[in-house]
């Protein structure tokens, strides 16, 4: 398994719309388990392709435990009142923000031999399919922060982009804990 570079903010492919996978082959598996090895090296809770710079509607999840690999999906429905809580994102490194999303949501997707299946999670894991279901659409998490706030984690980030050049992330394993946050996804 290869541990993949992550893009950040600034990359366009971040911004682009990704394709439906059609064909369920061995190259679309290793780049799965790329994905779950690059996100726990970068000790996140998700990733979506577009992170590792392929257009294509793929993402990994781990949250404590619960692993989902998300091919296609779209949120089926979406309940209870709006939540609000901390996100991060591991295209946006030490940026974080309050985003407000529906409690709870159910999923469906395919998994990485194309088995529809279907999920329905509230709380963290709830968040991170929305956050990574976004990714697909070329939405970020600071897309939905107000313009002050917006504003503030912009220019923090204008000073923390010169550390990623042409927007590559190197994933270092061995500085564990360098960027570690919970809610990096
Ligand atoms: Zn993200």
């Amino acid at each position: 398994m290869t541990i993949l570079d992550i893009r950040v903010l600034g990359d366009p492919v971040l911004r682009k719309p990704t394709k439906p996978v059609t064909e369920f082959t061995d190259e679309l598996r290793r780049l799965i388990a790329d994905m779950f090895e690059t996100m726990y090296a970068a000790e996140g809770i998700g990733l979506a392709a577009p992170q590792v710079g392929i257009s294509e509607r793929v993402a990994v999840v781990d949250v404590e435990g619960r692993k989902y690999t998300l091919i296609n999906p779209r949120i089926v429905s979406r309940d209870g009142a709006s939540e609000k809580a901390e996100e991060g994102c591991l295209s946006i490194p030490d940026i974080y923000g309050d985003v407000e999303r529906p409690a709870e949501v159910t999923i469906h997707a395919l998994d990485e031999n194309g088995n529809e299946y279907e999920a329905s999670a509230s709380e963290l894991l709830g968040r991170c399919f929305q956050h990574e279901i976004d990714h697909l659409d070329g939405k970020l998490f600071i897309d939905y922060l107000s313009p002050l706030k917006r504003r503030a984690a912009l220019a923090k980030w204008e000073k923390e982009k010169d550390d990623y050049p042409g927007n590559i992330r190197k994933v270092r394993t061995e500085v564990k804990g360098e960027h570690h946050h919970e809610t990096e996804m």
